[in-house]
């Protein structure tokens, strides 16, 4: 059966979820929906305790040891937590020449009424934004401990990312792939970007992978690297393995490397939702009370209609399952690994804003900052990194058919 048609069989799925009442509302939700009891198993101080942990890396810049010895300590927790662990290596090329500076200065901060001003991914700003950047000074960083630990900056060549597999009980040749990149930039600790993503998958990894949990179908979590120096990791990561889709290897023995892909949801950016930036460019300190998910497809492309069906299936699992902070689609999904995926299976990404519209306006001031740090962090922030988690977890379950043996 070709992918796509893998696909339409899924639907079922996601349209009896779309029409489905809030839990609270069924008669027969009771504390036996196995995918509530899954669900339950995140934990704020759990999720916490990861991102922290995975801070004592520094920022885990691509191609540097520091980055490699995060790779080594994700590779760890996941074999501890069960779950079927293998490398992809690939080849990080020189970076491209910088774009010569824009032409006419940069923009007013202030959007005119009635000015249309293009963000990435066919997006839109709106009111006030605020310049965006990569820091590359390690002054910056008044931490000196934190500033030594950044140091190395890496040379082009081979690199590795880990990921792992739940094989899928009765359809293993097919699989949901959940990724999020674990390597970042700008000489803080990446706590935001990427951290809070690679803890929200390695949650999952941990909990879907227990003994006593069956899925139907394969989940593959994966834990890309140099995101942030082109999508390289998951760019190779298709271009490698898109053809060996399906393959029983060896023969006869029920094995499947690669299953076929069913969909691929990412997450990138998981914390700060504090709202637009003032007009004189300070911040509110607060997480804002409307903070919510934002989930995203991109609409140009080949399989924008099935994955704009998957978006709005996330969606109402935020409805059912999550526990504070609701969740929104939007049709401008850009600048993630989800991209290479896009065209061959239905992609989404999650992120505490819309990557277009708000990240690229500037919102959040952390963003590749020295001050991306744990400790810049409230409960608030953390929170709705979790209400993500139980977002994916929840729609996940369903998807693949999750249960619980007694
Ligand atoms: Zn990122």
């Amino acid at each position: 059966m070709a992918a796509a048609g893998r696909w339409i069989l899924a639907f079922g799925v996601l349209l009896a979820g779309l029409s489905a009442a809030p839990a609270g509302q069924q008669a027969t939700a009771a504390a036996d929906d196995p995918v509530k009891v899954l669900v339950g198993r995140l934990d704020l101080e759990r999720y916490k305790a990861t991102i922290k942990e995975l801070t004592q890396f520094g920022d885990r810049r691509q191609g540097t040891d520091r980055n490699r010895a995060a790779v080594d300590w994700i590779e760890a927790q996941l074999k501890s937590y069960g779950c079927l662990t293998a490398r992809l290596a690939y080849v990080q090329p020189p970076p491209a020449p910088p774009a010569p500076p824009r032409a006419g200065g940069p923009p007013s901060p202030v959007i005119a009424s009635g000015e249309i001003r293009a963000g990435q991914g066919g997006s839109r700003y709106y009111g006030v934004t605020r310049p965006t950047g990569v820091n590359n000074n390690p002054q910056a960083q008044p931490d000196v401990t934190l500033r030594t630990l950044n140091m190395e900056q890496g040379e082009p060549g081979p690199r590795e990312q880990v990921y792992c597999t739940k094989i899928g009980a009765t359809t293993p040749e097919e699989m949901y792939i959940v990724g999020a990149h674990m390597d970042g930039i700008g000489w803080g600790e990446a706590a935001n970007d990427n951290a809070s993503g690679t803890a929200l998958v390695m949650e999952m990894a941990r909990i879907l992978s227990s003994p006593e949990v069956k899925t139907a179908q394969s989940i593959r979590f994966a834990f890309w690297n140099s995101e942030e120096t082109g999508l390289t990791g998951a760019r190779a990561y298709v271009e490698q393995r898109a053809g060996l889709q399906g393959r029983e290897n060896p023969v006869g023995s029920g094995q499947y490397p690669e299953p076929w892909w069913l969909a691929m949801i990412q997450h990138d950016m998981m914390l700060w939702d504090h709202g637009m930036p003032r007009a004189d460019g300070s911040f509110s300190p607060d997480q804002r009370p409307e903070a919510d998910v934002n989930i995203e497809f991109q609409s140009n492309a080949k399989r924008a209609d099935e994955a704009m069906k998957l978006a709005f299936f996330f969606r109402s699992a935020n409805e059912k399952y999550a526990s504070d902070y609701p969740a929104a689609v939007g049709s401008h999904m850009t600048n993630t690994d989800s991209t290479p995926f896009m065209d061959l299976v239905p992609s989404i990404s999650l992120r505490e804003n819309e990557r277009g519209m708000h990240t690229g306006a500037g919102w959040n001031p952390h963003w590749h900052q020295p001050t991306d740090r744990f400790v810049t962090f409230s409960d608030k922030d953390f929170r709705l990194g979790l209400n993500a988690a139980q977002t994916t977890l929840g729609a996940i379950a369903q998807l693949a058919g999750a249960t619980l043996e007694k």
